[in-house]
């Protein structure tokens, strides 16, 4: 059925130009991001060349109705077409001097290279010698029209950019050149006529001469192209809805490959990569559109260098510094630029938020504030949660000595160690059978986006800062080494040469991307240093949140990590990590495989010691905070060992007779072992084992407490799903804790709680809540028991779903507000009801993920738990959930 276009303007077209600007940066959602900057710059007297915008709308009804338009569409585009003219002095189509325009795509959010963009339209047999006689150059001329013919006939009628580039390749041979700006007016007219013989051959037609019809078969290619698949695999990654649709931009074409006082380059207003306040960006003489993104050329610096735009066009260089900082301070943000000079003229052609590392963000956000150029609060807007993880990543090991084998430009920073591939293929097939997978590619672009998610790192042995592969990785917070010339890379081969070094697919290396070093083999790394900036930052994060960030940490280590990033306690401290230890697996399983209470004791009794040590080293890294610890949890089974040779080297150890041993395993196995045997219900058959734990928690508090932590433990019962369970729970629990606590001769407070995991729990949580001081909401299985997806095996048909839109994600990775939302949100309620003192959390995988960081604070729990890399995350999700 077809939905009807609901207009919110009653515009389809928005004039850019000659200070009759209709569009603005308010109007991104109609306009789209570029078309709505093209019309910002050109109100505050930027010089943009003039042009038009079809709206996002127009694009919703073309996809609505088969591509078709709206009735008035051909006439307002003419009458735009003809103010165009009338603007530039020159008419589209004219044979003595033709308007060439581009046709440009443009979403509401930037994304870069995924959709299609048309130069030097309106181009055809007559209208190029036009452009001959008025600019005298006719190698521009024809360059353009061959240019031009090569695009469209990719991007509308469908020809494969390789037909040409074959041509190209053999233009280049027959006149003995290496470079396509090389070849003479001659040359090129010669490759037109090929090039025309290869649309003809390949899309069964002639290359269009029609000016009118070039242009609507851009607009449609520039429509169509919204949902290529590597534009929908785009929104998917980054969660933007199908609906928006991409408005068409019309503009005026300048030229950048004119001759040696024309240029093209691309810049930001600070350094994308540190945040250090410094103009960067890059640059190619005589070049045109893409030259500079595709790494065909490598670009020099636009300033700081010979060669730099700074010192070879100093008056177009002031001119632009001017244009940057009156747009940066314009838009109170770090930009991302696009220019052309056209015979020593300056032209805007773009300019956006500018994509940024994690560091730089931060570092950006904080130096504004003290620049006075924005306030604390968008400061704290202005990060991406998940960007912060950069910041913690680690780096080679300093005290490493260790000589890389080539350098390239640090395009974003970080470092990781992995296998290289050399295709996106091999490398999405290594990343999802879980190996840690370097892409390595000669540049990389917007069809490899699948390659590089899977990817730790990415590198590429062509293109500059400012290459697809940097810019993608940086938005990806990825490592990413790119224009690494040293290397040699054969894809086909599947090798790739560094001097006399020959690297294979599945080879091991470590890349760098801070320094740009690549090195053979695995290299330790270390965490960073947070900075001074990252405190501040997060300091203003803590003043406006109003949920707590706990951490889920089973070591002292981890915990002590988490409290560096600035846990305010443990939300879940999982006991059985700690049953794994060499040390004591084997008590453990003496413990379990008992077949009497006496001998079940014995066992732990040996065990407790142990766990009373890591209670106490736990406690100590959480001095002052709470120590939220979960009693033992997952099916006795998991403890025991499966193969037959464990099993009789096992029953050697703890001398028993190895069919026992056997029988036993057997005995102990279940059809469904997380519906089985486990939480709780462990604490009901066999209550020693909690008594056990509760006692070990107990004597480790009170001799903490004694050398004088302030020590503040909450036990937690798992897999609690009615208020009878935990009834009993909490009598053995409080029983053991009152006859410590008497031998002890000491007090202590502490508190007795339940993991809300189970849906009936969730449900009658008014009656839980009557036994219980805190709930924390296990979201892990209760995603599982609420869609009875498993979380082990899932990810066999939950890509399915995603594909086929039947999920908006993975529900283990954000929460299902609309179900296990619902389920946790009424969970909270009854249980505040019951007890309006109750305590609430969150320690499943969600309390690190910022959309569900943002539900949590909605429904006022009072904290979030996540692993400690995600700690600072959390804090900022808080923050931002607070703020609006
Ligand atoms: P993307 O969204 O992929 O960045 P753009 O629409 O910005 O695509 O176009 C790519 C490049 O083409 C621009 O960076 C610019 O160099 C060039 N370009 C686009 N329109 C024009 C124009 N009117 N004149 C000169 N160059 C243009
Ligand atoms: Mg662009
Ligand atoms: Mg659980």
């Amino acid at each position: 059925m077809r939905k009807k276009v609901e207009f919110v303007s009653d515009k389809y077209v928005y004039f850019f130009g000659s200070g009759e600007t209709e569009g603005g940066a308010d109007m991104r959602n109609l306009l789209g991001g570029k078309g709505a900057n093209v019309a910002e710059m050109t109100r505050i007297g930027i010089p943009v060349p003039p042009g038009f915008t079809i709206t996002t709308e127009v694009c919703t009804y073309f996809m609505q109705h088969d591509g078709s338009y709206p009735d008035s569409l051909a006439n307002d585009v003419r009458e735009s077409i003809a103010r165009l003219e009338k603007t530039i002095g020159r008419r589209f189509g004219d044979v003595d001097d033709p308007l060439l325009v581009s046709v440009r795509s443009g979403a509401r959010a930037s994304m870069p290279g995924m959709m299609d963009t048309v130069l030097n339209l309106g181009l055809n047999d007559e209208t190029v010698k036009g452009l001959v006689a008025r600019t005298g150059n006719p190698r521009f001329a024809f360059d353009s029209y061959r240019r031009f013919i090569q695009m469209y006939s990719d991007v509308v009628m469908g020809v494969s950019t390789e037909h040409f580039e074959e041509k190209l390749a053999a233009a280049r041979n027959r006149a003995g050149v290496n470079e396509d700006r090389r070849l003479d007016a001659g040359q090129l007219e010669t490759l037109i006529d090929e090039y025309k013989a290869v649309v003809r051959d390949h899309a069964g037609k002639d290359f269009p001469q029609d000016a009118g019809e070039q242009l609507w078969g851009a607009i449609a290619a520039v429509f169509r192209s919204w949902n290529s698949p590597r534009a929908v695999s785009y929104r998917a990654m980054h969660g933007y809805p199908d609906e928006w649709g991409t408005a068409v931009n019309v503009q005026t074409m300048v030229f950048g490959n004119m001759g040696d006082d024309c240029a093209t380059g691309v810049a930001f207003t600070r350094d994308p990569s540190t945040g250090e306040k410094h103009f960067f960006g890059e640059y190619l003489v005589n070049a045109q559109g893409e030259d500079v993104v595709a790494g065909i050329r490598t670009p020099l610096p636009v300033n700081g260098t010979p060669g730099s735009l700074e010192s070879v066009m100093p008056g177009v260089y002031a001119e632009l510094v001017d244009v940057y900082q009156r747009l940066e301070s314009h838009y109170r943000d770090m930009q991302d630029l696009e220019f052309t000079v056209q015979n020593g003229h300056l032209w805007l052609l773009q300019t956006r938020t500018g994509k940024r590392t994690g560091r730089a963000a931060v570092r950006i956000a904080v130096e504004m504030v003290d620049e006075d150029i924005i306030d604390e609060k968008t400061a704290v807007m202005r990060v991406e949660p998940t960007q912060l993880e950069q910041l913690l990543h680690p780096m080679i090991d300093p005290s490493v000595q260790a000589d890389a084998i080539a350098r390239g430009l640090p395009a974003s920073p970080g470092a990781a160690s992995g296998k290289i591939s050399f295709s996106v293929e091999r490398a999405v097939k290594m990343g999802r059978s879980g190996e840690d997978v370097i892409l390595a590619r000669t540049e990389t672009s917007p069809e490899d986006i699948d390659g590089m998610n899977v990817a730790c790192a990415i590198l590429t042995s062509r293109g500059g800062m400012t290459s697809h592969a940097a810019v993608v990785a940086r938005g990806m917070g990825k490592c990413c080494v790119a224009g690494c010339t040293a290397m040699e890379i054969d894809a086909a081969a599947g090798t790739a040469r560094v001097g006399d070094a020959v690297l294979n697919e599945g080879d091991e290396i470590t890349v760098e991307g801070t320094t740009g070093k690549v090195f053979i083999g695995r290299l330790p790394t270390v965490d960073p240093e947070l900075d001074d900036d990252f405190h501040r930052f997060m300091g203003w994060a803590d003043e406006y949140r109003s949920l707590g960030v706990r951490t889920n940490a089973d070591t002292p280590h981890d915990a002590r990590v988490a409290r560096r990033f600035g846990a305010e306690g443990i939300g879940l401290c999982r006991t059985e990590h700690m049953f794994f230890g060499e040390d004591r697996i084997d008590v453990v399983r003496r413990m379990i495989i008992a077949d009497s209470r006496a001998e079940r004791l014995a066992a732990l009794e040996e065990i407790l010691p142990m766990q009373r040590g890591d209670f106490e080293g736990v406690f100590r890294a959480m001095d002052g905070l709470p120590v939220t610890i979960r009693l033992l949890d997952p099916p006795l089974h998991e403890f025991l060992p499966n193969d037959l040779s464990d099993i009789e080297a096992l029953a050697g150890r703890l001398e028993v007779d190895p069919a026992r041993l056997k029988a036993k395993i057997r005995s102990l196995a279940e059809f469904n072992p997380m519906l089985g045997h486990r939480g709780c219900r462990l604490g009901i058959t066999y209550p020693e084992i909690y008594e056990i734990q509760v006692r070990a928690v107990i004597e480790a508090a009170c001799s903490v407490a004694k050398d004088g932590a302030v020590v503040r433990p909450e036990i937690m019962v798992p897999l609690v799903g009615s208020r009878t369970e935990l009834a009993l729970m909490r009598r053995i629990i409080l029983d053991e804790a009152a006859r410590v606590l008497k031998r002890l001769d000491t007090s202590l407070d502490f508190m007795v709680g339940t993991m809300i995991e189970v849906p009936r729990a969730a449900i009658t949580a008014d009656e839980v809540a009557a036994e219980a001081d805190f709930f924390s909401f296990g979201t892990n299985d209760l995603t599982q028991m609420t869609y009875g997806f498993s979380r082990d095996d899932s990810g066999r048909f939950i890509e399915a779903y995603l594909e086929q839109g039947l999920l908006p994600g993975d529900p283990f990775e954000s929460i299902d507000r609309a179900g296990v939302g619902a389920l946790v949100h009424m969970a909270c309620q009854k249980g505040r009801a019951t007890n309006p003192d109750l305590h609430l959390g969150i320690c499943g995988e969600h309390g690190g993920d910022p959309a569900s960081v943002r539900f949590c604070h909605e429904i006022g729990l009072d904290y979030v738990s996540c692993s400690p890399y995600r700690v600072p995350v959390a804090r900022l999700a808080a923050a931002q959930s607070a703020l609006g």
